[in-house]
């Protein structure tokens, strides 16, 4: 353990480098917070996923940085980090260039997993549970190994008034009138198809859900994912806002956080709309739900036992029956009751 206090003015937290896990590191670093209260903390993350921690209370500095293609560029984020005057650095990724980037930059003590032969770049080489373990327990676990125990496993995260007002004025533009209460439906994934439950079905599931609650139906995604939103659309006769590829992360925090339900696939979006607080159903079949199922009481998992599951591919090699077997009228039964119990 490192005594809160003790000459950790500046703490630098490697933040993980997908939304999805950067969401279950929440608990971790608000840990890190309450353990360290004076400290500076800065975050280093990816672009993609500074605008999570913009207005985050228990982080003072976002630093965003894409990956380093060149040794150039790595070079440049190593003498930054050694200007910075770190006092402790904590990885929350498991690489071994993460544990060489702050050897390399000199922070003094240096805390991670003793993961992929990297346990000699660290002072504070942690070791990683025997038992499976919820991602947000496992970063979590990290941050307690170096902490007096303060702190409190809340991924709790609040849209700002700005994200919430910005999500309000593109709903708008997109035909859903302000103060009108919607359901979001979140159909992709960007690990692969293997996660993707068809869009016929969130068609059907959003439809029915949407008749019987009185909302609208607002789609997201990434740009990629966009004909995916399209043909969801078409299946509703047009009655439903496709906004893939138009939300920056901070309007999606907005536009989650303004929303009555979630009905989405295994997803980052996912991990944000459970940590709001918003009711969200997640179909689940190739990933293993209770290692990266949303976290929070506000969530209800939907999954159809198969033999090949959890099977952790990008695309399924069968028939992909883990999805196949999800029928609409589950995700709509699944809502019913958690909307029933959150009322
Ligand atoms: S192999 Fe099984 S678990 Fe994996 S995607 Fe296919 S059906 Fe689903």
């Amino acid at each position: 353990m490192l005594a809160p206090g003790k000459g950790l003015n500046r703490i630098l937290i490697r933040g993980p480098n997908w939304v999805g896990d950067s969401v279950l590191a929440i608990p971790a670093m608000k840990a890190v917070r309450a353990n360290f209260p004076e400290a500076e903390i800065t975050l280093l993350v990816r672009p993609w996923v500074a605008g999570l921690f913009t207005s985050a209370p228990f982080i003072d500095k976002v630093w965003s940085e894409p990956r380093p293609t060149s040794l150039g560029e790595w070079s440049a984020i190593t003498s930054a980090i050694r200007r910075g005057g770190f006092d402790l650095a904590i990885l929350l990724p498991n690489s071994f260039e993460s544990a060489l980037m702050v050897f390399v930059g000199r922070v003094p003590k240096r805390v991670g997993y003793g993961t992929n032969g990297r346990s000699w770049l660290l002072t504070h080489a942690v070791e990683r549970a025997r038992e499976s373990q919820h991602q947000v327990d496992y970063y979590f676990r990290l941050a307690m190994a170096i902490a007096d125990g303060a702190g409190t496993q809340s991924i709790e995260i609040q849209a700002t008034r700005e994200e919430r007002a910005n999500a309000r004025k593109l709903l708008k533009s997109e035909g859903i009138p302000e103060d009108a209460p919607f359901l979001v439906l979140n159909p992709g994934a960007a690990y692969g198809s293997a996660k993707r439950w068809s869009e016929e079905r969130f068609a059907r599931a959003g439809g029915t859900l949407a008749r019987e609650m009185g909302l609208r139906v607002a789609i997201v995604g990434s740009v990629m994912e966009r004909p995916i939103g399209e043909a969801i659309r078409t299946e509703l006769n047009g009655n439903a806002a496709v906004l893939s590829g138009k939300t920056s992360l901070e309007v999606l925090i907005g536009i989650l956080a303004e929303s009555s339900l979630m009905i989405t696939n295994d997803s980052g979006p996912m991990h944000m709309a459970a940590a709001l607080g918003v009711p969200t159903v997640a179909v689940f079949g190739s990933t293993d739900e209770t290692v990266t199922g949303p976290y929070g009481a506000r969530t209800k998992i939907v999954k159809h036992d198969v033999e090949c599951s959890p099977c952790m591919l990008r695309e399924c090699p069968i028939d992909h029956r883990c999805m196949t077997l999800v029928e609409a009228e589950d995700v709509c039964r699944a809502a019913r009751e958690l909307m029933a119990v959150h009322a």
